[in-house]
């Protein structure tokens, strides 16, 4: 039986999600209460250019693996319905 453990989920995605701050640099999300980003802070301009083509890179061969996995799935459920 399923609980409702993912309405206390999506609260504290909703809290936690409240107190982060999207910097403007690097483009990921860090706490309010500090007054820079701690991931992009110590590093240069070029090796920020770096991880954000690699982020980019990562980010698009999800995308496309997900929409392989849909068709691959999409495929299995439509040929099992017709055996
Ligand atoms: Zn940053």
């Amino acid at each position: 039986m399923l609980g409702f453990g993912w309405i206390r989920y999506v609260a504290e995605m909703i809290t936690r999600r409240s107190r982060q701050k999207l910097c403007k640099r690097c483009r990921l999300l860090y706490e309010k209460s500090f007054a820079y980003c701690p991931h992009c802070v110590d590093i240069g301009d070029s090796k920020l250019k770096t991880l954000l083509k690699k982020r980019k890179r990562l980010l698009g061969g999800l995308g496309t693996g997900m929409l392989v996995a849909s068709l691959v799935i999409t495929l299995l459920l439509l040929t099992a319905k017709f055996i």
